[in-house]
């Protein structure tokens, strides 16, 4: 921190103190609220520590302004030192566990032995995360926690502040525990593994592992990242209810301001039971976060307490596990691809087969200490699994089958695309080709390149990629811009209209706004919003390619490990090199904002999306279409130009209608796109 900057927040009088203050504090929660890439590791965000602490140093100077809704009160923007232990009053128990129906039945049938009045039962997804504790005190959250051993946790209350759904206060100022599931939703979990993947690192094992990784470390500032969500289904103690029923109290815990699993259902019978677990096995792979089973609890929270517990579960529920998806198949062989950043990944090739729902033939191996670990070899029988319900995973090979004539896999030493010697970078768990001209890489560059979020060049998909490369049209990015119209005819099913086509994407692409091409050189660390802060900030490439790591750390608490990365991404001549190619091919090197895409049909247009579309996402298509100009609105209006409505659309269709505005359905927006 300057001395300067300290002394001037020390020498403000009591209101200066307060506009100051309530200014960082804003500052800060923006900050904290911000991410840059899906799992940035942990960052020294010099930034938010420095204005972090102008606001510590003036809350010590006017303790009666602090208010409780101060980051300082609350997450902290520091990590944190380690995690206190914390006593839960009241236990949080587990849950017994059965694997068949039939088991399940026993179950229903001997509660209802011991206790004839037991005949409802609230059923509920069983979430595949981690239990939490959150303690509220006058509606305020003062604590939250780990399950533990069940009688001490962790305090987690700084990593679960930074989760959306947990509220901070709620809608009635009572004392209250509620207990319930924080889970990372599929999606989340997904792209998490895949980041790491590609950065080398080491991948979660499913979305429960990742749920309680994210929440056991030490950094807020990951765990905010890292789009954790919850469910609460209980509380510690039933005398702040106002229901008698366990649907009832979960529709207290909503009615809080709580999030709770709707999908839950009261059951009167075991056909009722039933019914919901079928429902619950068809709907699994189609739901947002990942289940492992189902359980029922007994409805009425009166005979819950009379029915009790034992040392370990509640007597009165009891989980149904969904019998693991298992199934054989043979390793056919280990492909070895190489990614854009030069990381070398082992995927199984397997026989096709058909496993929760879809059919599987490949699985990632992801690293080479992974493969080592499991001990897959050619030839091997291996069990496979859905990781997290999504992802195809080898359990582990299975012994009996073995070949006798089996060999350990052998760890390629050399790039299969280039040859060259491959390394580990400082202890990461990844193989990498450090050759910068190694082709795998440059392919998977010029894919990057021309994505929709880098420079969104239409028409240059992978497999054209591929043959400019097999064709030697092409050796980089750069020259794309030198292609012509001969050069392209050759290409497989390239006539006049496709090569014209793709000419004019190519040629329109140069205009594009700096932060698209900052982020198509594919820049570690640099995700497109990022890309966007550091265009927005140093506005010329120029500028960007002489900045300094601290001034680049300092955009939005950045941090420094994006600055870095960019710092010596610019070191290296072949960049250098590379962006004055660019340059002398004509492509813009300026912050332009948002009219990227010049003499877009777009441009102007106001435009209203509604349903779901099935070849984008609605906010892909938003994007799209503001970066030609258009103003994308939530509502129809008589200004409305275009509605564009995906499958079941909400009532801005109808409105369109009836203001006679002209709807476009997916397929025709798709042609639009086709011929822009
Ligand atoms: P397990 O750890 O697999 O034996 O299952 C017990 C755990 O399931 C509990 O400790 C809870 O964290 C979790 N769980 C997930 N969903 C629910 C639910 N709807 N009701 C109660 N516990 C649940
Ligand atoms: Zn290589």
């Amino acid at each position: 921190m300057s001395n300067n900057n300290q002394k001037a927040i020390q020498t403000l009088n009591h209101s200066d103190a307060s506009k100051t203050m309530a200014k960082l504090r804003h500052q800060l929660k923006q900050w904290s609220n911000q991410y840059y890439v899906h799992d940035k590791p942990s960052v020294d965000d010099f930034i938010y520590d420095r204005a972090y602490e102008n606001l510590v140093t003036l809350e010590k100077k006017y303790p009666d302004l602090i208010t409780p809704d101060s980051p300082t009160q609350r997450v902290g923007g520091k990590t944190l030192p380690g995690f206190q232990k914390v006593r839960h009053q009241i236990p949080l128990l587990s849950l017994g566990d059965v694997f068949s129906k039939q088991e399940l039945s026993d179950f229903v049938t001997n509660l209802r032995q011991e206790y004839p009045d037991d005949t409802e039962f609230n059923c509920e997804h069983k979430i595949d995360g981690l239990s939490i504790s959150l303690r509220y005190e006058n509606g305020r959250l003062v604590q939250g926690s780990t399950r533990g051993n069940g009688h001490v946790g962790e305090d987690i209350t700084q990593n679960l502040l930074t989760i959306p759904s947990i509220p901070r206060k709620l809608t009635r100022p009572i004392n209250i525990e509620a207990r319930g599931e924080c889970y990372m939703p599929k999606k989340s979990f997904l792209t998490l593994n895949q980041y790491r993947d590609q950065n080398g690192e080491s991948v979660f094992a499913n979305p429960r592992n990742a749920a309680a990784g994210s929440l056991r470390q030490l950094n807020p500032a990951v765990t905010a990242r890292r789009h954790l969500s919850t469910f609460m289904y209980n509380v510690a103690d039933y005398n702040d209810l106002k229901t008698n029923t366990q649907s009832g109290l979960l529709e207290e815990l909503r009615e809080l301001g709580f999030t709770i699993n709707p999908n839950y259902e009261v059951a009167h019978n075991m056909d009722d039971i039933d019914r919901y677990v079928t429902k619950c096995t068809e709907q699994r792979s189609k739901l947002p976060y990942g289940i492992d089973g189902i359980v029922i609890k007994t409805n009425r929270l009166d005979l819950q307490m009379k029915i009790g517990h034992t040392v370990k579960d509640p007597k009165w529920a009891i989980a149904y596990k969904f019998p693991p998806e298992v199934v054989q198949s043979k390793v056919l062989g280990i492909d070895w691809t190489v990614g854009r950043t030069g990381i070398v990944t082992p995927t199984a090739k397997m026989n096709q087969v058909v496993l929760a729902g879809s059919r599987v033939s490949r699985a990632s191996l992801h690293n080479p200490d992974y493969l080592k670990e499991k001990d897959i070899r050619i030839g091997d029988t291996v069990n496979l699994h859905k990781a997290g319900d999504i992802i195809p995973e080898i359990s582990e090979y299975v012994p009996e089958k073995r070949p006798s004539n089996s060999k350990p896999y052998p760890i390629p030493v050399k790039c299969p695309s280039c040859g060259a010697k491959l390394v580990h970078l400082d202890g990461e768990v990844a193989l990498r080709c450090i050759n910068p001209k190694c082709p795998a890489q440059l392919i998977e560059q010029m894919n990057h390149f021309a994505s929709r979020n880098a420079m969104d060049i239409d028409g240059l998909g992978p497999k054209i990629v591929h043959q400019l490369f097999d064709k030697n049209m092409v050796e980089d990015v750069a020259s794309l811009y030198h292609l012509t119209h001969d050069q392209l005819m050759q290409l497989d099913k390239f006539g006049e209209k496709s090569t014209s086509n793709l000419l004019t994407a190519i040629k329109n692409s140069k205009s594009n706004s700096l932060e698209r091409l900052l982020y198509g050189l594919g820049i570690r660390h640099v995700g497109s919003k990022a890309a966007r802060l550091i265009s927005e900030h140093f506005k010329t490439m120029d500028k960007i390619m002489n900045a300094d790591s601290q001034s680049i750390a300092q955009i939005n608490s950045m941090g420094d490990i994006i600055a870095d990365s960019v710092v010596t991404y610019f070191r290296n001549p072949y960049a250098k090199q590379l962006v004055s190619e660019l340059k002398s091919s004509g492509l813009n090197m300026k912050y332009v904002g948002r009219h990227r895409v010049a003499n877009s049909y777009f441009n102007g247009k106001r435009i209203v999306l509604t349903g779901t579309l099935s070849k984008m996402t609605r906010s892909e298509a938003s994007r799209w279409l503001e970066n030609r100009g258009a103003h994308v609105t939530s509502s129809v209006s008589k200004k409305t130009d275009i509605v564009i409505a995906g499958t079941d659309p909400g009532s801005k269709y109808g409105k369109a209608q009836s203001l006679n505005i002209s709807i476009w359905n997916e397929d025709y927006f798709l042609k639009q796109i086709n011929n822009q």
